[in-house]
């Protein structure tokens, strides 16, 4: 298989690549922004102090917060673009999504994970213990979303993935707060996948999901506001 020559790509190509790369990393990072609460919910997106930020032109941040918007982590509002803020009731369907997602996942991990994506997810687990201890509320934020985007990959269905990008499910996942029962929550969800217990693993995740009240919009370590 050969790539082509990047030589022979016509200058609007070219351009069109470059715009491209602008976009995907002002999406990059916006959505990090959002799902570790460095950008908190409710708070106004203004387009041209994004573009600044990120040293880029406003179209490819447009096209970020567009696709954002499709995912449900951006909202409109009357005054415009803001990060989308959830109602308590909101928060409850959206606890529900997630534990059809999750649970529907693990059965399908335990089924379908590796030798190696057990021992990277015990890795996690480690630095997650590590990270409860140091009380490093961003680290472990995103340590946590990590732990469930690798076991949403280990289900091995590329549809389940796709879904749980949408409607905003990292605005619950990232804002956990550094805690010893999320990770002992995550240790046993990951013993039962790595038994092949698919009973145990749901049983385990609706817990998790369901029940662990750390998990929260407004526990988002907010710092900043972009405006
Ligand atoms: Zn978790």
């Amino acid at each position: 298989m050969k790539l082509i020559d990047q030589s022979t790509v016509p200058p609007d190509a070219k351009s069109r690549k470059i715009k491209s790369s602008h976009r995907d990393r002002a999406y990059g990072v916006i959505r990090r922004s959002i799902l570790l609460g460095h950008l908190k919910r409710g708070v106004r997106v203004n387009e041209r102090v994004l573009a600044e930020q990120l040293g880029i032109s406003r179209m490819p941040v447009r096209e970020a917060l567009l696709c954002l918007h499709g995912e449900g982590l951006i909202r409109k509002s009357k005054c415009g673009l803001q990060v989308t803020k959830l109602t308590p009731q909101e928060t409850g369907y959206q606890k529900e999504f997630r534990a059809i997602v999750e649970c529907a996942a693990v059965r399908l991990a335990g089924q379908r994970i590796t030798p190696a994506e057990i021992e990277r997810l015990r890795e996690v687990i480690a630095e997650q213990e590590i990270l409860e201890t140091a009380k490093d509320m961003q680290a472990f934020g995103e340590s946590d979303l990590l732990f469930h985007q690798l076991l949403l990959k280990a289900s091995r269905n590329p549809f389940l993935t796709r879904l749980s990008g949408t409607l905003g499910m990292g605005l619950v996942v990232g804002g956990s707060e550094p805690c010893k029962a999320t990770v002992e929550m995550h240790a046993q969800i990951l013993d039962a996948v790595a038994k092949g217990d698919a009973d145990e693993a749901e049983k385990q995740m609706y817990k998790h999901v369901i029940e662990d009240s750390t998990y929260s919009q407004d526990t988002a370590c907010a710092d900043e506001d972009p405006e």
